[in-house]
This record gives structure tokens, C-alpha cells and sequence, in this order.
């Protein structure tokens, strides 16, 4: 059963509900997982989480770097049997201790890890974006569906304590109907040899990125589905980095309430922001989606108030999306950012994507 679109419109009210004590199968062990891509996140953001799980922890890697790998396995108390290449990545089918891997590898790369452990027999958390297409996408879940097995996309701010409590705000109408959302992420992409900049591993610029988390929040927050998209990108091609992705993009929304969002990503200036603007005040986030440090804002225009939101579920956004995974497996239900959600909003950017190049609206199906 795909929970997956209703959870999302359902927000916060779904996440409470599904960590409530009633709705939460509480794993009676801690669930074992294979983090594949041991960088900057997979390696520096995620593997340092475990130790605020409750129902997670590592019990394999899997790299193209063996020393580096190696070492990682045994700093967490795991021997070289922990340890796999992309090449013999398929032999994970034989370990019992990985229930859940975990994809943190560049984007063109996600679709084909997601299949080849369903097909290992393993659950998959994959990294946003989800691949780099929606057929990618859409094999992606059925591979999952045929081996029966769950399937997250990273999209942790369903698990930060602000955003959480602005959906919860937008919803319940703390600024009276939602007319106006701006959605704005970017940061300054220094390194012209980053994967990132290459688009046969990246699949895009800065949207593929940042622009996820623009199109996302512009969708949670409202808790709508767009109906038509209008786009326009702005890169200057003489810049090296921007031989073969683009750097700023900006997109505009329209939901089947009236509402609009105007979102944006770029690779050329830092911003992180949300404002959602309603007929009777405005509630606004900047930063809004780091990974810590995050403000909100709720009032009318000149008179707002800072609001500090209620714990999210787990000490850390990571801690709570890895035991989310978790749970959902245990439980056997679909996780709130499912694999439907990362297709949704695939075929969104890829609509984005047409319409900056073809000049025009493009009517979402
Ligand atoms: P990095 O470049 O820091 O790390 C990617 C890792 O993938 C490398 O260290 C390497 O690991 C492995 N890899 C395998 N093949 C290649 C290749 N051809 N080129 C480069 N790396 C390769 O990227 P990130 O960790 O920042 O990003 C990984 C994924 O995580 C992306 O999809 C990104 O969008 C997502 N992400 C999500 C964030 C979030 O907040 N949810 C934040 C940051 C990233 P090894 O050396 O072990 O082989």
C-alpha cells in the first residue's frame, strides 16, 4: 500500500501519529546498515549518527577506497567481512547482519545501487535526489516492490524539529490560508572538479542539489501538489564550472488552491529560506533546512516572533530519519518519504527542467 503521498500531505500529523507509542513497532533489536559511499555525507554526516539511534547502527561499509574503508569498519568495531567495493557489493546478500543500505553515492549512481541490493534481498535508504530520472526512479521501485522491500529517499527535514513545526503551523492555519511561498537554496560551488559539475554523475546543476530542498519544502509546507510549473535558468556558460550543469534556476508553482510558490537554487551564493505568506500573517525560516541551527519566524508582516518548535522525533534530523527506516521495516509499512515521494517530485524537476529549455508552462499530469 503506497502511504507514501497521504503521509506527505498529512505531514507532521503522520510523523506524530507514526512515532506515537500506539503506531510505533518498537524493533526489539537495532537494525543493521551497509552505508555505501563513505564521503562527506556518508562518511561524515551519517556514520557519526549512529550513536544517536535508538533502533540503527552501522554494521557495514562498502567504498571504492579498501584502506579507507577498512579503517572506518574497524574505528565502529567491524571486522574486514564489513567491508565491500562496488564490485563485490552483490555478496552483501550473504550477510545477515545488514538489514538496510544506505546509498550515499553521487546521484547518477543511486538508481543502480537501489536495485542491486532490493535485489541483495536488503531495504534501501537511498539520497536525495532520488536518481536521475523518473525511468531510474520508476525502476527503482519496482525492484524494491518485486524483492518486498522498503524503500526511503533521504529527505530528512521530515525530521527536523522546525520544519516540522512549520508544517504543523501552515496546516493548522497559525497565518490563515497559504497564498505565497518563496523556496530559495544555494551555496557557493568552489571546486570546478566536483562530481557535482559533471553531468553524467550529478544529472543536473544546482536543482539536482539544492533545488530539491526548494521544491520539497515548497510541497510539505503547503501540503499540495503542483499543478503547472514555469522556469527560467540563468548560468553563465563562460564560467568553467558551468560547462555541463547549470547554476541558478528559478522556478514558479501553482497549486490547485491559488497558491504559488516561487522556488530557486543556485551554485553561485549561499542562501537557505522558506517563507510561506497567508492572508492572516507569515511564518518564515532562514536557515531553514541546515543541518543544525535552524530559525523560524511566525507573525504578521513587522510584528513576527521567533518560535522555537518542540524536540523532533530524535535528538538529530539523521538519527530520526535512520530510525524512521527502521521502524518502517520492522513495522512493515511504507516510510513517510518513500520512494513514490522522490519519483513525485522527479517528475516535477524533470518538468522544470523542460520548461526552462522549451520557454514555456508546463501543465503537471
Ligand atoms: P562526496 O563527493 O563527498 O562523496 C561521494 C562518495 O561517493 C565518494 O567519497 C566515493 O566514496 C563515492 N563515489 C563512488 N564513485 C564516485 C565517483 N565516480 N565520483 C565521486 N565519488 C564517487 O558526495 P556527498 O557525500 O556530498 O554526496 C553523496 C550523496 O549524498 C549525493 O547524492 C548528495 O546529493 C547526497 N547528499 C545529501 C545531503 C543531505 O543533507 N541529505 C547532504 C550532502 C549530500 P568512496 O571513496 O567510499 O568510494
Amino acid at each position: 500500500m503506497d502511504f507514501g503521498r497521504r503521509d506527505l500531505l498529512l505531514g507532521s500529523a503522520a510523523l506524530l501519529l507514526a512515532n506515537s507509542t500506539a503506531a510505533r513497532a518498537v524493533p526489539t533489536r537495532k537494525l543493521g546498515y551497509a552505508i555505501v559511499g563513505l564521503g562527506g555525507y556518508g562518511l561524515g554526516v551519517i556514520i557519526p549518527q549512529f550513536v544517536n539511534c535508538t533502533h540503527s547502527r552501522l554494521a557495514a561499509v562498502v567504498s571504492g577506497d579498501r584502506a579507507k574503508a577498512t579503517r572506518v569498519a574497524a574505528e565502529h568495531g567491524l571486522g574486514t567481512g564489513a567491508v565491500y567495493s562496488y564490485a563485490d557489493f552483490d555478496r552483501i546478500r550473504d550477510n545477515p547482519d545488514v538489514d538496510i543500505v544506505y546509498v550515499c553515492l553521487p546521484n547518477a549512481m543511486h538508481a543502480e545501487f537501489t536495485i542491486r541490493a532490493a535485489r541483495a534481498g536488503k531495504h534501501v535508504l537511498c539520497e536525495k535526489p532520488m536518481a536521475v530520472s523518473v525511468a531510474e526512479c520508476e525502476a527503482m521501485i519496482a525492484a524494491c516492490r518485486a524483492a518486498d522491500r522498503k524503500l526511503m529517499i533521504g529527505y530528512r527535514c521530515h525530521f527536523e524539529a522546525y520544519n516540522l513545526e512549520a508544517m504543523r503551523l501552515a496546516r493548522s492555519g497559525a497565518a490563515g490560508k497559504i497564498r505565497y511561498v518563496r523556496s530559495e537554496h544555494g551555496f557557493i560551488q568552489r571546486n570546478p572538479a566536483v562530481w557535482r559539475l559533471k553531468r553524467a554523475l550529478s544529472g543536473g546543476g544546482s536543482l539536482m542539489d539544492m533545488g530539491i530542498y526548494s521544491l520539497q519544502a515548497a510541497r510539505y509546507m503547503t501540503g499540495e501538489e503542483p499543478v503547472a510549473v514555469t522556469a527560467r535558468e540563468s548560468t553563465d556558460r563562460r564560467d568553467p564550472r558551468f560547462r555541463e550543469v547549470e547554476d541558478i534556476i528559478d522556478w514558479t508553482l501553482e497549486f490547485p488552491s491559488g497558491a504559488i510558490a516561487s522556488c530557486q537554487s543556485m551554485y553561485s551564493a549561499a542562501q537557505n529560506h522558506v517563507l510561506l505568506m497567508g492572508d492572516a500573517g507569515r511564518i518564515e525560516l532562514e536557515p531553514a533546512t541546515r543541518y543544525t541551527g535552524n530559525h523560524m519566524w511566525l507573525g504578521e508582516d513587522g510584528r513576527e516572533k521567533a518560535v522555537t518548535p518542540p524536540p523532533g522525533p530524535r535528538v538529530t534530523q539523521f538519527a530520526g530519519q535512520l530510525d524512521h527506516m527502521s521502524e518502517s521495516v520492522v513495522a512493515g509499512r511504507q516510510p513517510i518519504v518513500s520512494g513514490e515521494e522522490g519519483l513525485r517530485d522527479m517528475r516535477i524537476v524533470e518538468a522544470i527542467y523542460r520548461s526552462a529549455r522549451e520557454g514555456r508552462t508546463i501543465r503537471l499530469g
